[in-house]
């Protein structure tokens, strides 16, 4: 039986490396973006992945799409709540405005990337929940009180999640990335860029491919028992 993998924000950087890591794997595999159709369109043309347009922040927009996806891909076993933004500034300057579109996309998104299909993963009896967090969820960050609080919130997510699922043959785990070297990261002026290297002991930023790996596995059968963990995936920079 093919089971149908679904990543939000797949189309650029993260999402993309799981959504074809899932894809090589045997998944069905759908992927969401918020706005950039170049990316998108790029994205399936060298992968044949469908991509889908949503906002993860708006609830009524994320159940109807989620059910195009179920309908048109199949019902969605695995989840990777992936899509996430930056608004970064230091606290005394940072805006409502970027507190609120951080923790809409970040945290809210996630809640509405499961709960519409909660219910049908507890009835199959089975299902994959995984959320990209972040090392600055478990540590906090200068400049992103925003971002490291709902990563952080997202770790309780998982955490609540993995005990209502469980006997449902539902998992929830995340994955607390530490740099990789996406847009996200290569956005960050070079002398910032390279005192953040400074800070990593294995003396680079991680791969895409490498969060991947870590999705491919809690995705797995192997991985049945792992429930409400954090895999850390930073080169050794920060241990929980
Ligand atoms: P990118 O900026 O490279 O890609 C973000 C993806 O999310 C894009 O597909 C984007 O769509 C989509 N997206 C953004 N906002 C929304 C939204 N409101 N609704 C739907 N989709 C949205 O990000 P990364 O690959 O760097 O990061 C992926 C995840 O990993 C994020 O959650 C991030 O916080 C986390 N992370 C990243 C780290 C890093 O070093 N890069 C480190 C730790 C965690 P579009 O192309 O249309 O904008």
């Amino acid at each position: 039986m093919t089971r149908t993998a679904l990543v939000t924000g797949g189309s650029r950087g993260i999402g993309a490396a799981i959504a074809k890591r899932l894809k090589d794997d045997g998944y069905n595999v759908a992927a969401t973006y918020a706005g950039n159709d170049d990316a998108a369109a790029a994205f399936t043309a060298e992968t044949g992945i469908k991509t889908y347009k949503w906002n993860v922040a708006d609830y009524d927009e994320s159940a109807a799409g989620l059910a195009k996806v179920e309908a048109e891909v199949g019902p969605i076993d695995v989840v990777v709540a992936n899509a996430g933004i930056t608004r970064d500034a230091p606290f005394h300057k940072m805006t409502p405005q970027q507190w609120h579109e951080v923790i809409d996309t970040n945290l809210t998104g996630v809640f509405n990337t499961v709960h519409p299909i909660w219910n049908g993963m507890r009835e199959r009896k089975f299902g994959r929940v995984i959320v990209i967090s972040s090392i600055n969820g478990q540590k906090g960050q200068f400049a992103q009180v925003n971002y490291a609080a709902t990563k952080a919130g997202d770790l309780g997510i998982v955490k609540s999640l993995a005990q209502e699922g469980a006997r449902a043959g539902i998992t929830a785990n995340a994955i607390c990335p530490g740099y990789i070297a996406t847009e996200m990261v290569m956005a960050v002026p070079e002398k910032v860029r390279e005192s953040i290297i400074g800070q990593i002991p294995a003396g680079r930023l991680g791969e895409p491919e490498e969060i991947a790996r870590c999705v491919a596995f809690l995705a797995s059968d192997d991985a049945g028992f792992i429930n409400g963990s954090t895999i850390s995936a930073n080169g050794g920079q920060f241990f929980v």
